[in-house]
């Protein structure tokens, strides 16, 4: 990092007034813009803590559809909201909206509340999230500040430490009280994350296009912006194998449900697991198979195919197998295990890595049956 122009002028009332004027003549049009309404609000922030703001738009528009108010959503059962936030990940948070539409109803009437610390007391419902609905729905005098609020704030006043630690957070949070306009606290925060995702942008910040870049430390101090917040270098993510084995008999196949708790919780899948190691991925299939239905499966499996999937920690390798058996036999009823045709699977709330299987497992039987009706030296 090596210096520009000196020291500038720290953000002050006037850096306030410029990002404001700026939100308002070119913020983005988006769904849960066009209505003040608490419930949205709370959707929507709950949506964009892991989800980037043009991939959040469908899913909530979908959820928002299926459950247009607080009560609707804590009369729904979980299965039923898990399916709507299919594809969208991390289904805790699916969970806990559940959760917290049934707490808002028992104790609260079925409205949100108006204060963070009653707020944050709501399942799923942590600091940031309870100041940005305590401040967007509700005008609460209250910074909220997430990832992209943190960098520019940074930027501004040239904080070089590690903006994910609390400590910095707390620092940081202090200036930005400062400078948060009375009459409009929910649209200050809002202004400051659309400058972080549109404009001030991790790597490439576009100083020439920013509207604060009078008070911006970062901009007039140093060649490269973009260099702070200082990022620690991201570590590998474990590669894992598991393999799994669909099993069917007829036009049904038989699927579980996940337990409670940890990864995926509560989403149905076919049966399978990690493959130990020295084991083959058939050998995995078969033993997973049985430890989890007291299912056997006698004769061949066949290799369908392998799904790669990567999750926010960890990617896998699925190694797909896939059998038929004769008549639908007995397996254990715990997790919601069951014979279900194609259909049913489809309404259930499926993960990624599994709606992926069901594509490979119609690709292989087209294959299948193009096979059968081909002449032999037909190509494929
Ligand atoms: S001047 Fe540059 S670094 Fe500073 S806030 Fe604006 S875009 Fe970010």
């Amino acid at each position: 990092m090596s210096g520009r122009r000196g020291t500038a002028k720290a953000p002050d009332a006037a850096t306030s007034r410029a990002l404001l004027a700026w939100f308002r003549a070119s913020r983005r049009e988006l769904p849960w813009r066009r209505r003040r309404d608490p419930y949205r609000v709370w959707v929507a922030e709950v949506l964009l803590q892991q989800t980037r703001v043009d991939q959040a738009v469908p899913y909530f528009e979908r959820f928002v559809a299926r459950f247009p108010t607080v009560r609707s959503l804590a009369r729904a059962h979980e299965a039923q909201i898990l399916k709507v936030w299919e594809g969208a990940g991390y289904y805790a948070r699916a969970r806990n909206l559940g959760a917290a539409a049934r707490d808002l109803v028992r104790r609260h009437r079925g409205r949100l509340p108006r204060t963070v610390p009653e707020l944050e007391e709501l399942p799923g419902v942590g600091p940031y999230i309870a100041r940005a609905v305590a401040s967007l729905a509700f005008g609460a005098p209250t910074v909220a500040l997430e990832a992209n609020g943190k960098r520019v704030a940074a930027r501004w006043w040239m904080e070089r430490g590690d903006v994910r630690t609390p400590a910095i957070a707390r620092v940081l949070e202090r200036h930005l009280t400062d400078l948060l306009p009375e009459d409009s606290p929910g649209e200050f925060n809002e202004a400051l994350m659309e400058l972080g995702e549109t404009i001030c942008l991790p790597v490439s910040p576009q100083c020439h296009r920013c509207p604060v870049s009078m008070t911006c430390r970062a901009h007039a101090m140093l060649d490269a912006p973009g260099s702070i917040p200082v990022r620690s270098p991201r570590r590998r993510k474990p590669h894992l194998r598991a393999a799994v084995l669909v099993v069917q008999s007829a036009d049904r196949f038989l699927i579980q449900r996940r337990g409670p708790g940890g990864l995926l919780a509560g989403l149905y899948e076919f049966p399978g697991g990690k493959i130990e190691r020295g084991e083959s991925p058939e050998a995995a299939a078969r033993r997973e198979l049985e430890e989890e239905t007291g299912l056997r499966v006698p004769g061949r499996i066949e290799p369908i195919g392998i799904v790669r999937h990567s999750y926010s920690h960890f990617s896998v390798d699925l190694h797909v197998y896939h059998a038929r058996l004769p008549r639908i036999r007995r397996v254990r009823t715990d997790h919601d295990r069951r014979w279900a045709s194609r259909a049913e699977i489809q309404r259930l709330p499926l993960p990624k890595a599994t709606v992926r299987i069901l594509h490979l497992l119609r690709r292989t039987g087209d294959q299948r049956v193009r096979r059968r009706t081909m002449p032999p030296n037909a190509r494929i």
